[in-house]
């Protein structure tokens, strides 16, 4: 019978925050550890760490991360300095009337990487060699805008189908990465989760990086981000990794990412991501973090949150200033922290898969709409594009505010939020959360040629009349034909076109089969009693089976 340490039995959360690699969570021959083994995971963590990590991996060394340089592919995406897009419906955006513009039988030019022109007929002039691509039938909108996101994990993909967030902490977290993955792992994971991204029309994306534990793994994710072509707010993370890295450790590696070459002529812009805001602050680790901001002028930070750190940033003065804060999630939301986000025009991401698959949940998101944009968050456990959101989002927010009628025992006399508005999540409002209105998040004059052309005689979206409807309600990735960010073609004829694709679907392949077999050993880990204070319990399962057993079945790893 194996030995159980008692460690692990009873408090794995809160041994695996201290010692995020320790064997008594990945030891793949059992369970490894007695009284002895608990007291060196508490007396001298930074070895036995080491020590299990080495072991676990079958390395006799720790080698947090691989020290080949990182090469970059350079998978440019196909360009054309001059298109002209005809005869579709374009569903546009309108600033004067701040919603949504439809023009059938329309026509949208882009020269370069800007909108010029949207038209209601095909223009008769167009700049000389302009490519003309007949759309008729189909419907062009702009890509849509997630604000929030962990690309680099994309190779655990279907492993964390059932997990909780606690469980997703101790098994998929940064907290464990860093002993097992190198750099090219993190450049192949992350360079195939933006190409998935891309794929589903999701042309811009908040990157909340935990994966810069090192210079080497920050800067292969930032590397991946240029060479796919996706215009990401690389938000580099500021966070301690016990036994491997202190937050001081990274000024320097977050100054080098601002200089690499390559980020200045990319879509790509660098950010910061930061969750030390409270409740008790680091006044003086924050004051560094914002000069930084402001010396390098980041494009936007964000955190995550669900009570509400907007109090403590505001008390330090750091809330009402000219970068883009995004907070991620914001469940619990009170009326004074809406009314300060509304008051400095900062911005939450609602993730709802997210928040629907882990709890977080979102009670009050619906009254702040109007400062909220939409996100993914993880997205190996679930659909990684915004259209799958903003269709759940759309759907629960009816669902609850039908509820509050119900409750009165009234009966709703008309749908309480509209498809445009999900559009305008999806679309708009992320732009308005990175503070990029301007030209972003729309089709108009002016803006950033970042569009998706959808078939509108796929079988899904046969016989639609309203476009806004057949795509937030009717279509799915699979009716995504063309993808362009800054006017250059991403995806087209149904097909992701980068240059690099096959040879980046290899790699990541390969890796991800590497690791996904190291993460296959690992145990999965029990419930900790209690965590931050609160018991930990287990929801009351569904049952799905008449009769005995309820049908949970299993992960099929
Ligand atoms: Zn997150």
């Amino acid at each position: 019978m194996p030995k159980v340490c008692r460690w692990m039995r009873w408090k794995p959360l809160l041994c695996y925050a201290k010692h995020p690699q320790c064997c008594c969570w990945s030891s793949r021959a059992g369970h490894v550890t007695q009284t002895l083994h608990i007291l060196q995971c508490l007396a001298v963590p930074t070895e036995h760490v080491v020590r299990c990590a080495a072991q676990y991996s079958g390395r006799t060394t720790m080698r947090p991360v691989n020290r080949i340089a990182i090469l970059p592919l350079f998978l440019t995406a196909v360009s054309a300095a001059s298109t002209l897009f005809k005869g579709g419906t374009v569903i546009a955006f309108n600033k004067q009337t701040q919603g949504l513009q439809v023009i059938r039988d329309g026509a949208v030019l882009v020269e370069d990487d800007r909108i010029t022109g949207v038209f209601d007929s095909t223009p008769t002039r167009v700049p000389p060699r302009t490519e003309v691509v007949d759309i008729t039938g189909k419907i062009i909108t702009p890509g849509f805008i997630d604000t929030h996101r962990h690309g680099w994990q994309t190779v655990f993909k279907t492993m964390a189908s059932n997990t909780s967030l606690l469980e997703f902490f101790g098994r998929y977290s940064s907290f464990v990465a860093p002993f097992f993955w190198n750099a090219t792992d993190i450049y192949d994971s992350q360079l195939a989760g933006l190409y998935e991204a891309l794929n589903a029309g999701v042309t811009t994306s908040l990157d909340h990086a935990t994966h810069t534990w090192s210079k080497d793994a920050a800067d292969a994710g930032l590397q991946a981000c240029i060479d796919s072509g996706a215009r990401v707010f690389w938000g580099f993370t500021f966070a301690n990794i016990t036994g491997l890295i202190t937050v001081e450790q990274l000024y320097p590696v977050f100054r080098t990412m601002a200089a690499k070459p390559g980020l200045r002529n990319s879509p790509t812009t660098l950010g910061i991501a930061y969750d030390g805001w409270g409740p008790n602050p680091n006044v003086g680790e924050i004051d560094k973090i914002m000069a930084l901001a402001r010396e390098l002028k980041v494009s936007v930070i964000t955190t995550h949150s669900l009570q509400g750190p907007w109090g403590y940033i505001h008390a330090l003065n750091y809330l009402n200033i000219s970068i883009p804060i995004v907070f991620s999630h914001a469940s619990f939301l009170t009326p004074t922290g809406a009314s300060l986000l509304r008051s400095t025009n900062q911005y939450i991401s609602i993730t709802p898969e997210s928040e629907m698959h882990y709890g977080q949940t979102h009670p009050v998101a619906y009254s702040i709409q109007d400062q909220a944009s939409l996100g993914i968050d993880t997205h190996i456990t679930f659909s990684t594009d915004i259209l799958t959101q903003a269709r759940i989002w759309l759907q629960q927010a009816r669902y609850e505010r039908y509820l509050d009628v119900l409750e009165q025992g009234q009966l709703p006399a008309s749908n309480p939020m509209s498809v445009e508005q999900a559009f305008l999540l999806a679309t708009r409002n992320g732009a308005l959360a990175l503070r990029r209105g301007d030209d972003l998040g729309g089709i108009f004059v002016g803006g950033k040629a970042d569009l998706v052309i959808w078939d509108g005689n796929s079988p899904a979206m046969l016989g639609w009349v309203d476009p806004v409807a057949a795509v937030i309600l009717h279509a799915s990735v699979g009716d995504i034909e063309a993808v362009l960010v800054d006017g250059k073609w991403v995806k087209r004829g149904g097909k992701l076109v980068a240059r690099g694709w096959p040879d980046a679907r290899a790699r990541f392949l390969r890796t991800a089969r590497r690791l996904q077999a190291v993460w296959k050993g690992m145990p999965l880990p029990e419930a900790p009693p209690e965590f931050n204070g609160s018991p930990v319990v287990h929801p009351e399962r569904v049952d799905v089976l008449r009769g005995p057993g309820d049908g949970y079945g299993s992960v099929y790893l």
